[in-house]
């Protein structure tokens, strides 16, 4: 059975920055085909729960405040490619537009509500390590090419 990594508040865990989670309809299929490890990038990053929202601008993940959370985000990323290379995972399925799990489209930045083409620190890393990943809107995509 392929490992598959999965963002943690997909599985229902409270670890979103308001404190709240996504449960995840598509779980009980995904937990059949696949054997799940859970991250959380921003937690296992060092961040609180609950914790100011971040968004990307560029190379940086900043709050509405203008505090920079880079690091923390750096530091989860890195914790969740040592996460996939331990446990053997070659596909992921994250938390669509977060600035850790998102991959393709994500907060522009300007806390607005605004989208924009990119990726979560996360996501970006991962790809960047071979490892493909999805959101919880590609499903069917996912279950067809694995
Ligand atoms: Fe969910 Fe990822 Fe945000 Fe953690 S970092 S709460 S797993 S979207």
């Amino acid at each position: 059975m392929k490992t598959i990594l999965v963002s943690r508040c997909l599985f229902g865990v409270p670890c979103r920055y308001d404190g709240a989670s996504c449960p995840y309809p598509g779980i009980d299929a995904l937990s059949k085909r696949f054997t799940v490890v859970t991250v959380c990038p921003e937690c296992d990053g060092g961040l609180p729960v609950p914790r100011p929202a971040g968004e990307r601008r560029g190379d940086r993940v900043v709050t509405k405040d203008g505090a920079d959370l880079t690091a923390y985000y750096v530091r989860g990323a890195e914790a969740t490619l040592k996460v996939a290379q331990a446990s053997g995972a070659t596909i992921a399925l994250l938390k669509s537009r977060s600035p850790s799990c998102g991959g393709g489209r994500i907060h522009d930045g300007t806390f607005s509500g605004g989208m924009t083409d990119g990726d979560g620190v996360t996501a970006q890393l991962l790809k960047e390590n071979g490892i493909k990943v999805y959101t919880e809107n590609d499903l069917a995509k996912l279950l067809a090419e694995n």
